[in-house]
Order: structure tokens, then sequence, then C-alpha cells
């Protein structure tokens, strides 16, 4: 990337707002900045951002209603912020497309992190035969899983919810969206399915399946792969 990113900041608060706008220039990020969801679905489609940093209460629409129309037309990486006590928010919006969330108060050098992190996934081309994550290699035309080059076995399920899971690494996925994508729309209520296979998985790839290193539970969210172990 050769010009500045550019990050669409989405806060109905003005302080907020502008606490924002100057952190990002610090960081030496384009701004533009929008108070209402109908502002930010026209800014994104007069000149698309590279990230996108979306508060979930807008005046106007949910935020999740913003990720998921701004997912209809554009793979702009998403971070959402949120309230404490918006696990239910958070969760609509992470189904909607939104690719990571802060929550509020939040250490500026976090959100600076997420936004980094976000804008590499988004210029990383995939390799789709394998996939590194931490001392992980998963070979997905194989349908191999290797940790520090000692074959794991696992099960077709255990394989499809790693390999998702490894595919979005760093990013927390939701219950729901790893139950429609592993056990299908039908499931997506069936937590205790994930529960046990998530069991699994730790006690085949975490050294202390008690203390998982790899497989990070977001209570009451979801589960995400650390990038790094
Ligand atoms: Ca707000």
């Amino acid at each position: 990337m050769t010009s500045r990113p550019l990050i669409l900041v989405v806060e109905d608060e003005e302080l907020m707002r502008r606490v924002l706008h100057v952190a990002l220039r610090s960081q030496g990020y384009e701004v533009e900045e929008a108070a209402t969801g109908n502002q930010a679905l026209l800014k994104v489609r007069a000149r698309t951002p590279d990230a996108i940093i979306l508060d979930l209460g807008l005046p106007d629409m949910d935020g999740a209603q913003v990720a998921s129309y701004v997912r209809e037309e554009h793979e702009t990486p998403i971070i959402v912020l949120s309230a404490r006590g918006e696990e239910q928010h958070q969760i609509r919006a992470l189904d909607a497309g939104a690719n990571d969330y802060v929550t509020k108060p939040f250490r500026e050098g976090e959100l600076m992190a997420r936004i980094r992190a976000a804008l590499r996934s988004a210029n990383h081309v995939p390799n789709r035969s394998e996939l590194r994550v931490g001392d992980l290699r998963i070979d997905v035309l194989q349908r191999r899983v290797f940790l520090r080059n000692a074959e794991v076995v696992l099960t077709p399920t255990e394989f499809k919810l790693l390999h998702l899971l490894a595919s979005e690494a760093g990013r927390v996925l939701s219950h729901s969206q790893l139950l429609r994508e592993v056990w299908g729309p039908s499931h997506v209520e069936e937590l205790q399915y994930l529960r046990v296979y998530m069991k699994q998985l730790r006690q085949k790839i975490e050294e202390d399946p008690s203390q998982p290193q790899r497989l990070l539970t977001t209570p009451g969210v979801g589960y995400r792969l650390a990038r790094r172990t």
C-alpha cells in the first residue's frame, strides 16, 4: 500500500469520534468520519475505506445492520466498538460480517493493534492448500494437521472446526457462525455440540487443555484461534 490507509470512523458521540480521529491520524492513517449509519453507508459508497471502526449504538440504525449492508458489497474489515454488556449486539455484528470487536472503554494501543491486524489480513492472499498458525500447520488438501511437525489425528468434524478457526486466525467466530459453518444452518442453537468438539480439539492440540493457549474462549460470544503461540 503506497498511499495512507483510509479508516472510516462511525460513531455518534462527537467526543469519541474526535479522540479516534486524532489517534488514527497520529498513526499515519487518513480518517473519514460518520455520525450515523446512513452517513457511513454513503461514505463507503463514495470511497471504500481500508477499514471501518463501527460503534454499535447509532441513532438511526443498529451497527450490525451497517455491517451487513457493507458486507453485501465490500470485504472491508470492520472492527466493532461496543459497550460492556452488549454481548448480544456483538454477536449480531460478528454474524453480520464484522471481523473483530473492541469493548469500550478500550486502550488506544489495543485498538491500533486490531486495526493493523485487520489491514494485514485484508491484504493477505491466503494460500489455500496450507495454513500456518503459530506452530500449527494445516494441510488443507490432504486434511491433515501437524503440531510442531507431529501429526495430530482429527475426526472430519474436528478438522472442519479447526480449519474454519485457522482460516480466520485471531478473529473471534461466534457460536452460531461456527455451528452454521460446521454443522449446518439447522444446528445454530446446538451450543453443546460446539462445547464437546472444542473440548476434544483442545485435548489434541493444547499442552494443558484446561489452560488453553491456542483455542481461546470469548465468554458469551465464541471462540478464536490465537494467531501466535
Ligand atoms: Ca453510540
